[in-house]
């Protein structure tokens, strides 16, 4: 049975006082807190079993290789992938896409093309194509959502044109909630000719990623969203773009022969990780992402339903309040502002109480100036997010309400 107070117990810092208040985290949207067990799991290997990995040939070594390897092998079953060479361990989703972007991109998106994302990018996914684009000629364009911030599908496809070489998106936005229907876009993004790049960092959370029934091309996330340790992210990609792909960096790890005048690459995913890895982080990844998957998705998304919509009701209830991103299909992200009072403001009183929340543009600049607004405050649910954290940040917007107007 799926319990979130049971949940919470596995989280430490979940059940201690911040400041001397009950810590009431709603920020899972920017970083996800972590289970005992990945803690355990990221400290035992410092005790127990640490040494560089793929080169030793002594026992602690080979046993932090397997390790790692195993990590990857966990992440293929995570994302569905086909084989574990198609798994890439980078630093983070940033990574993944700049990764792609300057290696894929470079190579295969020419000038006068055109790279196609949404309204309502990330700017990891927005800055990395601009960026491209600019130096390559192509041109950047971008699909309108609903008012509402749903997807719609006519507009998505009013801007595909036979240029379109490259669809990127993200599949839940981390200021609108909004998910994305992603094996229908890039059903339609292949019949155009297009690749796709599937930004799932929020979508990892709260639901069930399938690359090959989305038959995604390339899929990032990153590992501390997904209830693991930070500096680790992962790039999915099918294993023939991978091979066709250029080195992002160059070193150790990444080589099959190197000779003084020239380099005769390895194959991927090693191709893609020079450099010691994050090697601690990877497997501490593995271990959050087995903590996961003892869960049922269903049972989260659910959890996740009520608690929105629960969280949506309660929020309204607010004089003043605005939701922005209310379509049908979302999950537990609310942008919001109150009629006149500055969000840096609110997020004071409500880190007073012990509330985390974000105030800002969620380095989603464009997209926020486009909803009229120069910064917007952000509650975030998790797995472990339970309704009387939405009763406190209710009850402690209603106060600084009166408070501050
Ligand atoms: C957090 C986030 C990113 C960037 O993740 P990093 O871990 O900072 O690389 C990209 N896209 C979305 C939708 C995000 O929420």
């Amino acid at each position: 049975m799926f319990d979130a107070y049971e949940i919470r117990k596995d989280f430490p810092i979940l059940n201690k006082l911040v400041d001397g208040k009950r810590n009431t985290y709603l920020d899972t949207a920017a970083s996800a807190q972590k289970p005992l067990e990945v803690i355990e799991c990221v400290t035992s290997l410092y005790m127990n079993e640490y040494a560089n990995v793929h080169r030793g040939s002594y026992w602690l070594s080979d046993r932090v290789t397997e390790k790692y390897e195993n990590a990857r092998k966990i992440v293929q079953q995570f994302v569905n992938a086909k084989t574990s060479d198609e798994i890439v361990f980078v630093r983070n989703a940033t990574e993944g896409i700049n990764l792609v972007a300057s290696t894929y991109g470079l190579k295969n998106i020419k000038k006068d093309d055109e790279i196609l994302i949404s309204r309502a990018e990330h700017h990891a996914n927005l800055v990395t194509w601009q960026q491209l684009a600019i130096k390559n000629g192509a041109k950047l364009k971008y699909f309108d959502l609903d008012e509402d911030g749903g997807f719609n599908l006519d507009k998505f496809v009013s801007k595909l044109t036979p240029k379109t070489k490259f669809v990127a998106f993200t599949a839940m936005s981390n200021v609108l909630g909004t998910i994305f229907p992603i094996k229908k876009i890039c059903e339609l993004a292949h019949k155009n000719g297009a690749k796709v790049l599937v930004d799932a960092c929020q979508y990892a959370v709260h639901k069930k990623i399938n690359v090959q029934e989305f038959d995604a091309d390339f899929l990032v996330f990153s590992s501390h969203k997904v209830y693991g340790p930070t500096g680790v992210g992962v790039l999915y990609g099918k294993y023939d773009l991978l091979c066709d792909m250029p080195p992002y960096q160059y070193g150790g790890d990444m080589i099959e022969h190197v000779y003084y005048d020239k380099t005769i690459f390895t194959t991927p995913p090693a191709r893609f990780e020079a450099g010691t890895p994050a090697i601690v982080q990877a497997i501490g990844l593995g271990k959050a992402l087995e903590y996961l998957m003892k869960f049922d998705f269903n049972d989260i998304e659910k959890h996740e339903r009520e608690l929105t919509s629960y969280a949506t009701r309660k929020l309204l209830e607010i004089d003043g309040l605005k939701i922005l991103g209310t379509a049908k299909d979302k999950g537990g992200v609310f942008a919001f502002d109150i009629n006149g009072i500055h969000p840096q403001d609110l997020a004071f009183i409500l880190g007073k109480e012990g509330v985390g929340v974000r105030t800002g543009h969620f380095c989603a600049e464009p997209l926020v100036n486009m909803l009229g607004y120069t910064s917007l405050t952000r509650a975030s649910l998790g797995i472990y997010s339970v309704k009387e954290d939405i009763d406190i940040l209710v009850e402690t917007l209603k106060k600084a309400k009166n408070f501050l107007s």
